[in-house]
């Protein structure tokens, strides 16, 4: 019989190297505008049996991956020729396990979108239990909606964090109650606010993910000066940033067609960015662009010490010629360029420039930006 546990289909960016697997199905709020991620999936809770059994099965496939080494003559130990043999041979949980061994076998991410949502009693026995039946964990992590974390107490908080819960990813996408309220988020400000504040007092790392554009031309400000000053009074470990995309079939595209939502361009967003970096003001997050979506992937530090850097990325890039814009925009989505530097190499930038002319005698050139974008999701 094949050993199976159960996996969701997203995690952030940044656990790319951590097993995954599923503590609850889906998203239980499922209704954020933008959000495609868990369209028509229903949401549903797992008993901690269930969860916990997967753990077993995790911990037997740890055995397996070991006993399989011993056979193929790699005396136990797991290496790269053992993985591509691993990853030819067999399903692919067991490789799922196996690459987890073989970046160390450190980090767990718990799925789906908001596994907080469970008892704290039960997710402390859950934590517990992991870390008992696989030893070499050392991080944590889960995403939380604000509205379900503001309803967890710090002392709640603090217990699963001792139990082993390292890190928190929240979406904050926004500051501005206008535009959580459209985007129907279903949490205002003050809930992120009080969220965010719980988490970082029960001493859980907290990343908070905002969206740049998510305000669209007509709350531009508002979202990014609002966003501002919610993550000042939070002050996140992480503020992780994602471009804006607008995903056909979400009640987004559709506010798009009936001119409810206008889309910004790549100059506006940016600007919006610097707007929201700007405000940022006595705290101590790192800023992180960990997401190809983003025109400025290289808009990364600490604050406050790196924010005249970033600040700096930024201007570099509004400071270029209108031409020179659309050059990098196109280079950037269409994967020629992937930092600002890039530009200088003479050969890619004349690919780019010739490829913009025909864009734009064509009258296409907004269109392909726009496909483009959409490839990337
Ligand atoms: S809470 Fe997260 S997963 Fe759920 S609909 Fe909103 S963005 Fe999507």
């Amino acid at each position: 019989m094949v050993l199976a546990f159960e996996q969701g289909p997203i995690r952030p960016p940044s656990e790319a190297f951590s097993l995954l697997f599923r503590l609850t199905r889906n998203c239980p709020w499922n209704k954020c505008a933008f959000c495609n991620s868990y369209r028509n999936k229903k949401f549903s809770r797992r008993s901690v049996q269930e969860i916990k059994d997967d753990i077993d099965t995790i911990a037997e496939m740890c055995r397996l991956v070991k006993e399989i080494s011993m056979k193929r003559g790699f005396g136990g130990l797991l290496n790269m020729e053992l993985l591509v043999q691993i990853h030819n041979s067999e399903d692919y949980q067991l490789f799922h396990v196996a690459y987890w061994l073989y970046n160390g076998g450190k980090t767990v991410f718990l799925q789906d979108a908001n596994s907080l949502i469970m008892k704290t009693v039960d997710l402390v026995d859950i934590l517990q239990y992991l870390k008992e039946r696989l030893p070499t964990v050392e991080r944590i992590t889960s995403y939380a909606r604000s509205s379900t974390l503001a309803r967890k107490s710090v002392e709640e908080l603090y217990a699963l964090k001792e139990a082993g819960l390292s890190r928190i990813h929240v979406g904050l996408e926004s500051g501005s109650d206008e535009v959580l309220k459209l985007i129907n988020k279903g949490t205002t400000a003050q809930q992120h606010i009080e969220a965010g504040q719980r988490a970082k007092k029960s001493g859980i790392s907290l990343s908070e993910y905002v969206i740049l554009g998510m305000g669209g031309k007509q709350y531009s400000r508002e979202h990014a000066l609002e966003t501002a000053g919610v993550l000042n009074q939070i002050n996140p470990d992480f503020i992780r940033l994602r471009s804006l995309t607008v995903v056909e079939g979400t009640p987004l595209s559709e506010k798009v067609r009936n001119g409810e939502f206008e889309i910004e361009s790549e100059e506006e967003i940016v600007r919006g960015e610097r707007l929201l970096i700007e405000h940022l003001e006595q705290i101590q997050s790192s800023i992180v662009s960990d997401h190809a979506m983003n025109l400025l992937e290289e808009v990364n530090g600490k604050l406050p010490e790196d924010k005249e850097v970033i600040l700096a990325v930024i201007d570099r890039f509004l400071a270029l010629p209108p031409k020179e814009k659309q050059n990098f925009a196109l280079g950037k989505r269409w994967g020629v360029y992937r930092v600002l530097d890039d530009m200088l190499d003479a050969t890619q930038h004349a690919k780019v420039a010739a490829a913009l002319e025909k864009l734009e005698q064509e009258g296409k050139y907004q269109e392909t930006l726009s496909f483009l974008r959409n490839q990337v999701i």
